[in-house]
């Protein structure tokens, strides 16, 4: 079977519709399928045709959108000071100028921000 004709097979069955909650609190209904929102007690997405129902409304968080912050956890030399390229583990050499030189891969260099617990 082709995978669009399953896809639209698929919508045929009715999914639940999902209550996004957007970050300043406000909530709208959304199509599980494509996340677009919907009008209360629809039976079918506008867009993607899923078919809906409202017996069990999931809840959703909705994702914010541009920057989040990842935050990693490793080991460092108990001597070591942020901004110490020769000693952090995250650092690679690589040449410059004929000269080898530890590279930081956030480009970080001096102005380290690592937090050393
Ligand atoms: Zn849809």
């Amino acid at each position: 079977m082709q995978d669009d004709i399953r896809a639209e097979l698929i919508k045929q069955f009715p999914a639940d519709v999902v209550e996004v909650t957007q970050q300043e609190g406000t909530k709208y209904y959304a199509c599980p399928t494509c996340k677009r929102p919907v009008a209360l007690g629809d039976s079918k997405c506008e867009f993607c045709g899923q078919v809906l129902r409202w017996e069990q409304i999931r809840q959703e968080e909705e994702r914010s959108v541009g920057v989040r912050t990842a935050t990693l956890t490793f080991e460092v030399a108990g001597d070591f000071v942020s901004g110490d390229c020769r000693k952090c583990p995250l650092s690679y050499i690589s040449k410059l100028n004929e000269e080898s030189v530890y590279q930081c891969p956030l480009n970080m260099r001096a102005n380290c921000t690592l937090e050393i617990s």
